[in-house]
């Protein structure tokens, strides 16, 4: 079920619930007085220029930075608990000549077998069901170093969703990836937040996509600047401010 657009107030169908979080990295305060809930099922993309901490908050969600305040997570009708976090990172660069394959990825994530032993066809056919949810099947033999941008992150995202978590997190799934590639991730996670009935936070600098596939956007420069739907914030003074781009109302 998407509990998106049926929402009353906060309390009782928040799924992640930044409150006043600050973070310090190398004695600096890279995050300060960040607030952020999102919804079960919604689709929330967060946005702002290079360095404003977009990642640092990401990481301290998935628990790799200590910070200050607090970050909960709940379920729409249920107690608060642990969600499962899935978590596609920033544009990871593999040689092009690493002879490593999809498969061979996989397996060394999903399974302790060693990667020289082959592959027993139970364990393939995992893989293939992995990849099927990205519609990546035939991508299975394909060296990762072959892959385009957009395959590659279909792949990564066939990874994040084994075991199927509440809450996907990408951190700019997008860059890389060509037009063509960009409109068929964005379907292929709206397909999958419907699906599987999970919030999606992505980081994104495209924002071409924003108005058809998000609920709800949040412009970060170390602090939230402005939220709300995609056109809301858009058209903001504080993202005009925030991506100097002059006085002019668009
Ligand atoms: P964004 O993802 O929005 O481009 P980041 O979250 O990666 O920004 O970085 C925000 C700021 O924090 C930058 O100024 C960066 O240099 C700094 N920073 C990131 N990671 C660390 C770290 N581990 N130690 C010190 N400073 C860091
Ligand atoms: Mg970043």
């Amino acid at each position: 079920m998407n509990h998106a657009h049926h929402h009353g107030g906060c309390a009782d169908s928040c799924c992640l619930q930044v409150t006043d979080l600050s973070v310090r990295l190398g004695g600096e305060r890279i995050l300060e007085g960040v607030n952020l809930h999102m919804h079960c099922g919604q689709m929330v993309a967060l946005i702002g220029p290079n360095g404003a901490g977009k990642s640092t908050l990401i990481k301290a969600i998935l628990g790799q930075h200590p910070y200050e305040g607090s970050i909960t997570f709940h379920r729409s009708n249920g107690p608060e608990q642990k969600l499962r976090i899935g978590y596609v990172p920033q544009s990871p660069s593999f040689d092009r000549a690493d002879p490593i394959t999809v498969l061979d990825l996989f397996v060394s994530c999903i399974s302790s077998r060693p990667a020289f032993l082959p592959v027993p066809k139970a364990l393939r056919q995992t893989v293939l069901d992995c990849l099927k949810h990205v519609r990546g099947e035939n991508l299975i033999d394909k060296r990762i170093g072959a892959l385009s941008g957009g395959e590659l992150q279909r792949v990564l995202l066939a990874l994040a969703l084994e075991p199927m978590p509440n809450l996907l997190i990408l951190d700019e799934p997008l860059s890389g990836v060509d037009v063509e590639g960009m409109a068929l991730l964005m379907d292929m996670l709206h397909e999958i937040r419907n699906r599987f009935d999970l919030s999606i936070l992505m980081i994104t600098h495209d924002f071409s996509m924003l108005s058809k596939y998000v609920d709800r956007v949040a412009l970060l420069d170390r602090s939230i600047l402005a939220i709300g739907t995609p056109s809301e914030v858009l058209h903001s003074d504080a993202f005009r401010e925030a991506f100097h781009l002059g006085g002019e109302k668009a």
